[in-house]
């Protein structure tokens, strides 16, 4: 299956159903592949509209390629929705000072049952991810 847009917005929308169904949509949220990069795999942030802003995830523009697997991009949209559900680039209240403060991401992830994809993705990072690069000439 192609990996464009769509496919991008009905793996969040497993994930959120999923392992996310206590968390409300509170705003608009939107997900998009951003470009190829070495060192983001993705990041979440609020538009730029100053009253009920959006919120927009990227994905790292590589894992349109099949080469990633797609528990790679499953975790890392978990990981933005995991932001978005602690108050960052959401409206809902923030529960931390910091988004990555003291492991609070990765307990949470493990908290709604997402362990085992976090170490699967974590796993195939560290082992395959500067490889890869290598074989796009990114690096
Ligand atoms: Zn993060």
């Amino acid at each position: 299956m192609q990996r464009d847009h769509k496919w991008l917005k009905n793996r969040l929308e497993m994930i959120w159903k999923r392992y996310f169904p206590d968390i409300a949509v509170a705003n608009n949220v939107f997900v998009k592949f951003g470009r190829p990069t070495r060192t983001r795999l993705g990041s979440i942030k609020f538009g730029r509209r100053k009253i009920d802003p959006n919120t927009i995830i990227t994905i790292n523009g590589f894992f349109t390629d099949p080469e990633i697997p797609e528990f790679v991009v499953d975790g890392v949209l978990a990981h933005e929705l995991t932001h978005y559900a602690h108050g960052f680039a959401s409206p809902h209240e923030q529960q931390h000072r910091y988004p990555h403060q003291g492991g609070v991401v990765r307990r949470e992830m493990s908290d709604r049952g997402l362990k085992d994809l976090l170490q699967l993705e974590k796993r195939w990072i560290k082992d395959n991810w500067v490889k890869y690069l290598k074989t796009q000439r990114a690096l």
